[in-house]
């Protein structure tokens, strides 16, 4: 397979290269431009279970890794992490169906991916015969640390550092963190926001590429977020799971044509669905939710992308961002010009905004529809659904049911829509527990015990089992202080 960059069509790589990499050379992500050489025959599909099923649309994507060592390694990388066999269940809630990525070692969506991640990575550097170890760092505003932690876990070859924003994070999001085991981990709290912690690791990073400390220290640094296109690859599996099981369950005929809605920041998510159709699933509509940090809603609805609005923290933090990274590439699919994406991108670096030509936008209206909803309207869906259905709702989830109900009420397309779940209502106990109920806890664990006793539902064992558990990790390091931690953990 040949990924080019976004940015240039002279700059590719292999699957290995472009997974160990993460980002091309010229600032653009590697992209698949051959979707046909990747379609999937769901026929073939549906007798699979979970993780071979993955591992056929994973290989189909990342092919010159070798089908046969794609075929081991993605069952492996599941095998007793997730609470279910299933890996990511399906479940019908009223009218609609809701797909569950959260039953993973940390509760989040983005288990899917970081559970396979680190094994390409191992691999990658196998097959591309690297002495090196691979360092992973990542600045995370809550999710993505815990999930990359846990899949790079006593990975061999690989090491991971975290930089988490000091009191930027839940409660229970920092708990996950500084308790994390392992020999091959770090976490550091910073005294600054994300987007401090998150230009600290890209000083890193180009302080590296101009002195090449790391390899001077016997390492090699690599990136584990949304940006690496081995974390496009599991994601697109899970679209073809939930076909197959609508089609396994009678409720659709192989072929028909479905919806998905998605809860959206970066763009990675419903950017694996725009794949997983080019490969051939039969999507009428993704549906791109988003939360006050509308951004998206406003750029599908007139193709106009302007960051220059105010930013939001909100119920949903996960989607609090306003500079899409993976956006580029769904430009890159629909303009078919890599000079396009040039230009626009230094347009939103350099004037913060731009405007995609009419025949994009027309492209993009037929791929997506899009919508938002602030926290009151989340808030308010997760009680409703709860008194209805009897399912509650994590934050996320509720911005896109909510979005997907807007869609129906313009009048829809009258086609099934499955609704992405990306994290348990566990990891925002308070806010959910103030929309189903009056009683208002003083702790993070007072409220998950509380949202336990008024819902029934039970509280995923990762969670729960961190009352009482010792912190690993006290390290905190001024921003200034970033490159000198990570030169000093590789001397260790
Ligand atoms: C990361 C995340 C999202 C957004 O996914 P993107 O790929 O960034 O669009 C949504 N919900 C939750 C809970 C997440 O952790």
């Amino acid at each position: 397979m040949v990924f080019y960059s976004t940015r240039s069509e002279k700059l590719t790589a292999g699957s290995a290269r472009a997974v160990l990499t993460g980002i091309a050379p010229d600032g653009g992500l590697y992209t698949p431009l051959d979707f046909e050489s990747m379609r999937v025959d769901i026929q073939k599909l549906l007798p699979l279970d979970s993780a071979q099923l993955f591992a056929e649309v994973i290989a189909g994507i990342l092919p010159d890794f070798g089908e046969d060592a794609i075929r081991r390694l993605v069952p492996e990388a599941y095998s007793c992490k997730f609470e279910t066999e299933d890996l990511t269940p399906l479940t019908k809630v009223g009218g609609a169906y809701v797909l569950e990525l959260f039953r993973g070692p940390t509760s989040a969506f983005k288990d899917v991916a970081l559970s396979v991640l680190p094994r390409l990575i191992s691999l990658a550097r196998e097959q591309q015969r690297i002495n090196e170890e691979i360092l992973i760092l990542t600045a995370t505003s809550g999710d993505t640390g815990k999930a990359a932690l846990e899949g790079f876990r006593d990975v061999p070859g690989t090491r991971i550092i975290v930089f988490y924003p000091e009191g930027g994070v839940s409660d229970t999001q920092q708990m996950q963190m500084v308790t994390q085991q392992g020999g091959n981990v770090r976490v550091c709290a910073v005294k600054g926001n994300f987007d401090d912690a998150q230009t600290g690791v890209k000083q890193i990073y180009a302080d590296d590429s101009a002195s090449g400390w790391a390899k001077a220290a016997g390492a090699r640094l690599s990136s584990a977020n949304s940006i690496n296109i081995g974390r496009l690859a599991p994601q697109a599996a899970y679209y073809f799971k939930a076909y197959c099981d609508l089609v396994r369950a009678g409720a659709i005929e192989n072929g028909e044509k479905i919806n998905f809605a998605v809860p959206t920041g970066n763009f990675g998510n419903i950017l694996a669905g725009e794949f997983a159709r080019r490969m051939g699933l039969p999507i009428e509509k993704l549906i791109c939710a988003s939360n006050a940090n509308n951004v998206l809603t406003d750029f599908i609805n007139t193709g106009v992308y302007d960051r220059r609005r105010p930013f939001f923290r909100t119920a949903s933090p996960s989607m609090d961002i306003l500079v899409s990274s993976n956006l580029e590439r769904y430009l890159l699919l629909a303009g078919g010009s890599f000079g396009l994406v040039d230009t626009l991108m230094r347009e939103l670096r350099e004037k913060g905004c731009y405007r995609v030509p009419d025949p994009v936008m027309v492209k993009m209206r037929g791929h997506f529809s899009a919508g938002w909803a602030d926290d009151g309207m989340a808030l308010e869906t997760i009680g409703r659904v709860w008194r209805e259905h009897k399912y509650l709702l994590d934050p996320h989830t509720a911005v896109a049911w909510n979005v997907m109900e807007q869609f129906n009420a313009r009048g829809g397309n009258g086609l099934k829509t499955v609704v992405l779940s990306t994290a348990s209502p566990y990891k925002f106990s308070r806010d959910v527990l103030s929309a189903v109920s009056e009683k208002r806890p003083v702790t993070g664990f007072e409220a998950m015990k509380l949202l336990r006793d008024v819902t029934g539902v039970p509280i995923p064992s990762n969670l729960a089992g961190l009352n009482g558990l010792k912190p690993r990790f006290t390290d905190c390091v001024d921003k200034t202080q970033m490159l000198a931690y990570v030169k000093e953990a590789l001397k260790g």
